[in-house]
């Protein structure tokens, strides 16, 4: 599992996700907020190992 830093586009929370493949080639993903309390995009912001 590798750990990412997103930050939502909405609400600009910044928070630490683990996924298991790389997302970075992505630039940015559409995944749920807690703070928004809804799918918004969030930039992939680094890798943290
Ligand atoms: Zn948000």
């Amino acid at each position: 599992m590798t750990k990412w830093l997103l930050k939502c586009h909405e609400c600009g929370t910044e928070w630490y996700l683990e996924v298991s493949f790389n997302i970075a080639e992505m630039g940015k993903i559409y995944h749920y907020c807690k703070v928004c309390k809804k799918n918004t995009f969030h930039d992939v912001l680094k890798r943290i190992d």
